[in-house]
């Protein structure tokens, strides 16, 4: 705690620190260790963990970083938070993100804009920036975050650390604060491959509180990371890796470029077999996602009412106050996402906005799996560029959605993805900034995209 603290004042990476709660569940394992042995703890005892604030936490607020939450305490647990603290982990706080999860740089919560480690002229990314940041900058061991469209993924790249967004129906949802419910994820964020898959295998898994978890059996994931494997000489042989040609090239800083070029080269040294695939309806996703994003946010935000959760700004009636608090208590971000979102799904233009991205959502999903019949892997940049300047997209939404082409179709297409460190760009003020490998697998098939990046680090 001493350690998250000392690093607060620069990172800001948390909404809020949980000490005294952090304090009884540490004693509480000592208590355990005293009458049970030490052999009874779980597989993350005593680690300590951080959440982003989009995950319910008991007891603790929780505020997915927005205003109109202001002070709202769960009852109970995400699923996912429960698990973690099921195997012996300690939550120290609650992570920084942008406000209900929209957005790529954490500076639209309502709080605090977090700073990159690396540079604290920079942001972490986001939405789960605070989850990155605080991993990054060492104030806890690992993190959860939510990927709707790259959340977990890109602030990975960003802070040069790794990232999981596990398969749609992996992770449960129940306690997850809702942004588009038909493409959000629950995934770690941590220092190395190992470390996320272990988080991965403690949160994954069917639960009854969430209808769209699947029943999929979960295997173990740090299975066969041994340091036999990752010490052969080609531990990649006869593995088929592809290449999205559409994510390299025009429109990708030449540092990430040239960084992901290395790494693809490395993993052909590893004995992969790499080669470049076209997915040509790659770019229709980033459109597609936006509107789908959004028509779900407005549904979904619709109960921040100011009757049921936090904040409340008191009017004379009724709906002058539902008004008044969602005039107050959501940010411009929000707002203009639920306009998008609610305009899309009117009647009169159902068919011409959220039909057609569902149409072209399909698409762009059978194109990736058959391309994933023909290699083990799809590998890609996880973002463009390397971390924004603070206030950089800040006030340019269009060019901020842009830089989710790489990570979005992941998500339309349900599948699974890790982030991983590959290298670095040099800035012109000497500065090294962190650059992701994105490492995409078969539905359901985290095993083996972990298997790929733990050789490769
Ligand atoms: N940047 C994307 C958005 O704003 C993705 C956010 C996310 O994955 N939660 O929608």
């Amino acid at each position: 705690l001493s350690r998250l603290q000392a690093a607060e004042p620069e990172v800001q990476s948390f909404i809020s620190v949980a000490s005294e709660s952090a304090c009884a569940a540490a004693r509480a394992l000592d208590g355990r260790i005293a009458s049970d042995g030490a052999d009874s703890l779980g597989p993350l005892a005593a680690v300590p963990l951080g959440i982003k604030d989009t995950l319910c936490t008991a007891g603790l607020q929780t505020t997915a970083a927005s205003r109109v939450l202001e002070g709202y305490t769960p009852s109970h647990d995400a699923t996912s938070v429960a698990r973690l603290k099921a195997a012996g982990g300690i939550i120290v706080g609650k992570c920084n993100c942008d406000a209900f999860a929209m957005g790529s740089t954490s500076e639209s919560s309502a709080y605090k804009a977090t700073r990159n480690p690396w540079d604290l002229e920079r942001v972490p990314g986001g939405s789960s920036g605070g989850s990155a940041a605080a991993v990054a900058a060492g104030q806890c061991v690992a993190t959860l975050g939510s990927d709707t469209g790259g959340s977990i993924r890109q602030p990975a790249h960003f802070c040069g650390v790794v990232g999981l967004k596990p398969t749609y129906g992996r992770v449960s949802r129940y306690g997850l604060i809702a942004y588009g419910s038909s493409l959000d994820c629950v995934g770690p964020l941590a220092g190395c491959v190992e470390d996320a898959a272990l988080l991965l295998q403690t949160i994954a898994g069917r639960d009854q509180l969430d209808a769209t978890s699947s029943h999929m059996p979960v295997p173990d994931f740090t299975q066969g990371l041994e340091e036999v494997e990752r010490f052969a000489s080609r531990p990649l042989e006869g593995k088929r890796i592809g290449i999205i040609r559409e994510t390299i090239g025009e429109g990708v800083s030449p540092g990430v470029n040239a960084a992901f070029d290395r790494a693809a080269q490395h993993l052909a040294t590893l004995g992969a077999e790499v080669h470049e695939v076209s997915l040509p309806t790659s770019g229709a996703g980033l459109p597609a996602y936006y509107v789908i994003a959004m028509s779900e946010a407005s549904s979904n935000l619709s109960r921040y009412d100011g009757i049921r959760y936090g904040v409340r700004q008191e009017a004379a009636n009724i709906r002058e106050t539902y008004n008044t608090t969602r005039q107050e208590g959501l940010n411009a971000e929000v707002k203009r996402r639920i306009l998008m979102g609610t305009y899309a799904l009117s009647a009169g233009y159902y068919d011409a906005y959220y039909k057609r991205a569902q149409q072209v959502r399909t698409i762009v999903q059978q194109e990736m799996h058959k391309a994933l019949l023909d290699f083990d892997a799809l590998i890609s940049p996880a973002a463009p560029t390397t971390a924004y300047k603070l206030g950089h997209v800040k006030d340019d939404p269009l060019e901020m959605y842009k830089g989710d082409i790489m990570t979005i179709n992941v998500n339309l297409a349900g599948l699974p993805a890790i982030s991983l460190p590959a290298g670095f760009e040099e800035g012109a003020d000497g500065r090294r900034l962190p650059i992701g490998l994105q490492i995409i697998g078969k539905a359901f098939d985290e095993g083996e995209i972990i298997r790929i990046a733990h050789v490769f680090e």
